[in-house]
């Protein structure tokens, strides 16, 4: 059966320095999902499936985006994927991981963990009532200036090739895949990949991504029969008993996609190296608009995707037009100052709402 791809919204709250500035709020959620943008020469109203304004908790964004079901799907051997989408300083990276811990020793508040570590949590504890049959291990890249680079991999960034196969469709050569059994463990993995990633002090966040990362987790449901084990004096047959291989095994992946800032390259204040960061960015983000675009036609009437265009667009075929179910966080600031931008991604959210996908 064909779905749609799930859009919610969430805008963050005004920031010190835009409250100090004496920017306007321009963005307000009038509740049931949608919002109204209100300045200037503007006044619009968007639809989504659930709108997040300034006060909601991250633990609000977790249960009411419908990101607990999609750990559950991935369990059940579905492809999953969330990315969070927007300008940067839009509250991308605060949304699927939490404020950056203020040091080593003094990690961040429980109440403020992202996406990302309530997926976890979930998993773990899916996983434990479940006994031992779940194995979970994960994969994280960023993809930076058109590469491929594996952040879990020690040592300096290298290259990694994206290759096309019939059964497998785009994937990425060579890259690590770590098992991890317990929270921490996984945490650890977040931890040190994001440590790899590229970033640059910015005009508008002092720690904005240059890149676009992905964890992948991958669910191995191994195949175990549903069935009590058999207890000799009450099945005196005990042939007749199912065997464990008549439970198939599953295969699920749930993938946390956290794109670089959608917003112009002359906004930034961005020059020579950051430039050409901002250049290949943007070409990949503007690859994966056109393909949602094209994506958001009815399936009659579409024509050739060109998931080519980008490594981006690649590594995110199969989420966006083919089996995979996927959710999109559109990420927004309420400030009057990024007006343009908010109502540029507002519309591309907006886009991706007519996107379907065959799980
Ligand atoms: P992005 O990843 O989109 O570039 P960040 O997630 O780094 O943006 O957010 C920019 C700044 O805004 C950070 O200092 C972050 O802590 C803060 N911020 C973002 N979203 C929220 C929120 N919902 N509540 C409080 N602070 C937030
Ligand atoms: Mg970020």
């Amino acid at each position: 059966k064909e779905t749609r791809l799930r859009v919610v919204l969430r805008v963050r709250p005004l920031t010190c320095t835009e409250t100090r500035r004496g920017d306007r709020r321009v963005v307000h959620s009038l509740g049931d999902g949608t919002i109204h943008v209100n300045a200037a020469r503007h006044n619009a109203t968007f639809g989504f499936s659930a709108v997040f304004d300034a006060g909601s908790s991250q633990e609000a964004v977790f249960e009411g985006s419908g990101m607990r079901q999609l750990v559950e799907l991935a369990i059940d051997g579905f492809s999953c994927t969330v990315f969070a989408f927007g300008q940067t300083g839009s509250g991308k990276t605060y949304t699927l991981m939490g404020p950056l811990p203020q040091s080593e020793t003094q990690p961040a508040a429980p109440g403020l963990l992202g996406l990302m570590q309530r997926s976890f949590t979930c998993l773990l504890e899916q996983s434990r009532s479940r006994g031992s049959d779940l194995a979970l291990s994960a994969s994280y890249l960023e993809i930076y200036n058109e590469q491929v680079r594996d952040l879990l991999r020690p040592g300096p960034p290298c290259a990694l090739p994206l290759r096309w196969s019939k059964t497998r469709g785009f994937y990425v050569e060579n890259q690590l895949n770590v098992d991890f059994e317990s929270l921490e463990a996984i945490a650890d993995l977040l931890l040190q990949g994001s440590q790899r990633r590229r970033t640059s002090a910015h005009a508008l966040n002092r720690h904005s991504s240059r890149s676009h990362a992905l964890l992948t987790i991958h669910v191995r449901s191994q195949a175990v029969s549903t069935h009590p084990a058999p207890v000799g004096e009450h099945h005196p047959h005990p042939t007749l008993v199912p065997q464990p291989s008549a439970c198939p095994s599953k295969q699920g992946t749930l993938c946390f996609v956290d794109l670089a800032g959608s917003e112009r390259v002359k906004e930034t204040g961005s020059s020579g190296e950051l430039s050409v960061e901002a250049n290949n960015i943007n070409r990949s983000l503007l690859a994966l608009g056109h393909c949602i675009s094209l994506l958001a036609k009815p399936r009659g009437k579409r024509m050739h995707i060109p998931y080519r265009d980008s490594k981006l667009t690649q590594l995110l075929a199969r989420s966006l037009g083919g089996s995979g179910i996927t959710l999109m966080v559109a990420c927004i600031s309420p400030s009057s100052h990024c007006l343009s931008e908010t109502l540029n991604t507002l519309h591309y959210a907006s886009r991706a709402r007519r996107v379907t996908t065959r799980p």
